[in-house]
């Protein structure tokens, strides 16, 4: 068996990231409800992808690479991040986006500009298409002498998912520092990678501490995050195996991938304006917005200490619209 730190990682972000209490929301709910700050991981406007990349971009460096290709919707904060941390590391990024969403100079396209990056829009919703034209692109720069690295959408590979192993064993060793053991971990889940880090951090540094991935997006997630869990064991070389109890998946989809409702700008204020933190409008508000309604409908009870993960997403709040 394999350990976290066996593992080659890009020193990229800035952590351990802060950890604590949200007071009142606390007393609000009548509950402990804790806060982690991954959207304070300290490359771009922080967010969950820069514990990824460490993880893939320290692969990309052991291959070799000098051009990091990666894709997402127009909007993606995976993109961006990954423009921001191959720019520390001395790698060109370049981003396949889905003609999607909104594509405008606006939020996370602002930022991919001023980061440098090269961006190209492709006008299809398959990612199998993105993933052929990445490959033709790669393979043009191959043969010019580059060495091209290809990381998939959101950066859900089992290595990726390793940054949030890595990002539990923190989080754990924090909660056990302030002597607070928590009931739940609750998330967000885009493309999975996070969910499933999540989970198998969890199993591995808080057995016992149940895990809620929350997904803002359609696709069968109760399958795709137990099989990156599996392989993400697998890569730890971890005699454990995924259990039916290792992590629920709940949906709050709404309108569509990106597509906020009035329940979601709700909730994005109520974090606001009770703690002062912001949300975002196409992962985490959505997450915190069922979040909220699970606290009222009493899917907590019996449970004291609560944990939510802050995934970023910052960039989208100047981008996407917030509907009243
Ligand atoms: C990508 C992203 C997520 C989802 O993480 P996955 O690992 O893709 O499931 C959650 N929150 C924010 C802000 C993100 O950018």
């Amino acid at each position: 068996m394999k350990t976290i730190h066996d593992f080659p990682r890009a020193a990229l972000g800035i952590t351990p990231t802060p950890l604590h209490k949200l007071e009142n929301l606390s007393r609000r709910y009548g509950k402990n409800l804790y806060i982690k700050r991954d959207d304070m991981t300290g490359v771009g406007l922080g967010g969950n992808k820069v514990r990824k990349l460490e993880y893939l971009l320290a692969d990309a460096q052991a291959k070799g690479a000098d051009v990091v290709f990666t894709t997402g919707g127009a909007q993606s904060n995976h993109a961006m991040l990954t423009a921001a941390c191959c720019n520390k590391l001395g790698m060109r990024a370049v981003l396949l986006l889905k003609k999607r969403g909104v594509t405008e100079t606006k939020g996370n396209l602002i930022l991919d500009h001023l980061l440098g990056a090269e961006v190209h829009f492709i006008d299809t919703d398959s990612y199998d298409q993105v993933y052929a034209e990445m490959r033709r692109m790669g393979d043009e720069l191959q043969a010019e002498g580059h060495t091209p690295y290809y990381i998939p959408v959101g950066g859900s590979t089992a290595l990726g998912a390793l940054g949030y192993v890595a990002a539990m064993e923190e989080t754990y060793a924090q909660s056990k520092e302030m002597g607070v053991r928590f009931d739940h971990t609750v998330c967000v889940c885009g493309s999975g990678g996070t969910t499933a880090g999540t989970a198998v951090g969890t199993k591995l540094y808080s057995p016992g501490t149940k895990v809620l991935g929350i997904a803002v997006d359609d696709d069968p997630f109760e399958e795709i995050v137990p099989r990156l869990m599996e392989e993400t064991l697998g890569l730890l070389e971890s005699p454990l195996t995924v259990e039916k109890g290792d992590v629920d998946i709940l949906f709050h989809v709404g309108a569509g991938y990106g597509l906020a409702g009035v329940e979601d700008t709700a909730a994005v204020k109520e974090m606001a304006q009770s703690e002062g933190i912001f949300l975002d409008p196409v992962y985490t508000g959505k997450a915190f917005a069922l979040f909220l309604e699970l606290l009222r409908k009493g899917y907590f009870d019996g449970e004291e200490n609560i944990l939510f993960l802050h995934s970023g997403g910052a960039g989208g709040l100047f981008a996407v619209e917030l509907p009243e």
